[in-house]
């Protein structure tokens, strides 16, 4: 059979405790599958040794290509750039903590060869992680589900094969706001899951936290779904036809029976609680807005300080 290449894209972020473990433990893998492989690490401005370490390791072994950021751009764009510039027939994001488990590349590359475009891995049960990350990932994915147009899969990360064809379309996804798994569900082709169970990390703790994950999660759904600014049009098309007929029977009420004064506390409810709506409103708009923005200022993606084996690209 003939060889097929292998580029593995991972993200980097002050991993310095996990680098050479990382190597060591994926090296072999990669080795049974293809003698055609290579790995890309993105440090994404890191402060540790973490640049230093893939150093050398690109100095001992010319298959370890790097990417090194200006600054931190965080995980999404740093597994954008690997996109851009993984050019195999086979590509594998994967996390440098070793949470997702090397071993399974073998078998991501047995239904492969079977045909699919991409094999995701699907996790079973999550050791290690607060009651609070699980509660609201959980939540996460049935908005998610329930507003977005595509079928984002459940409890699955960036972890997954993704054939060349595949790559070649991501890489026309411009979008400046990088939602990552919505991305790559919103190109669709053939899919396999695959089960696993996900591991607690090996060493350095991680780098989201509740608020990073709140953000994301808006990321997530104002990329993916007019469903939000939807609800707005709706609720105040209802509010409209309801003070329509509230309009109706005050003008009878006053023709018939005269104007009273009372009714104070109510106006105050009404004032209240539509300027509420109306300011949330607002928020919502602001966020597409921002987006907008953000599209319209066309910044580029990424900033690379060095790279290393690898031809660079303008984007
Ligand atoms: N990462 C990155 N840039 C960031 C944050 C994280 O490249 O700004 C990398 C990190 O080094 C790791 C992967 O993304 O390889 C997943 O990060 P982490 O383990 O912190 O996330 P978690 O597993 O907790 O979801
Ligand atoms: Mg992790």
């Amino acid at each position: 059979m003939k060889e097929f290449s292998l580029s593995i894209i991972a993200p980097a972020y002050n991993e310095e405790e996990n680098i050479n473990n990382f190597y060591n433990t994926i090296k072999p893998i990669l080795d049974k599958c293809t003698k055609n492989w290579e790995i890309i690490f993105i440090d994404d401005g890191s402060r540790d040794s973490t640049l230093e370490l893939i150093t050398n390791l690109n100095k001992s072994d010319e298959r370890i290509k790097i990417i090194s950021f200006s600054r931190n751009f965080g995980k999404e764009i740093a597994l954008t750039a690997g996109i851009d510039y993984a050019d195999s027939d086979v590509v594998i994001p994967i996390d440098t903590d070793l949470q997702d488990p090397p071993e399974l590349i073998e078998e991501m590359i047995k239904y492969w060869r079977e045909g699919y475009d991409v094999v995701y891995a699907k996790r079973k049960v999550r050791e290690g992680e607060s009651f609070m990350k699980l509660f609201s990932a959980s939540i996460f994915y049935k908005v998610m589900g329930k507003m977005a147009h595509i079928n984002i899969p459940e409890n699955v990360g960036d972890f997954r094969l993704l054939d060349r064809r595949v790559v070649l379309e991501l890489r026309k996804l411009k979008e400046k706001t990088r939602f990552m798994k919505g991305i790559f569900s919103w190109v669709g082709f053939k899919s396999k899951e695959i089960l696993f169970e996900r591991k607690k990390r090996d060493a350095g703790e991680t780098k989201f936290n509740f608020w990073g994950l709140w953000n994301f999660a808006i990321d997530g759904i104002t990329s993916f779904s007019m469903f939000p600014l939807r609800i707005f049009l709706y609720s105040g098309f209802g509010v409209m036809f309801f003070s329509f007929l509230y309009a109706l029977i005050i003008i009878f009420k006053t023709l018939y029976f005269g104007a009273d004064l009372a009714g104070y506390p109510s106006i105050m409810v009404t004032i209240l609680f539509f300027g509420g709506v109306n300011m949330f409103a607002i928020g919502v708009i602001g966020e597409y807005l921002g987006r907008v923005y953000e599209e319209v200022k066309n910044r580029p993606l990424y900033i690379i300080d060095e790279i290393c084996g690898l031809e660079k690209k303008s984007r």
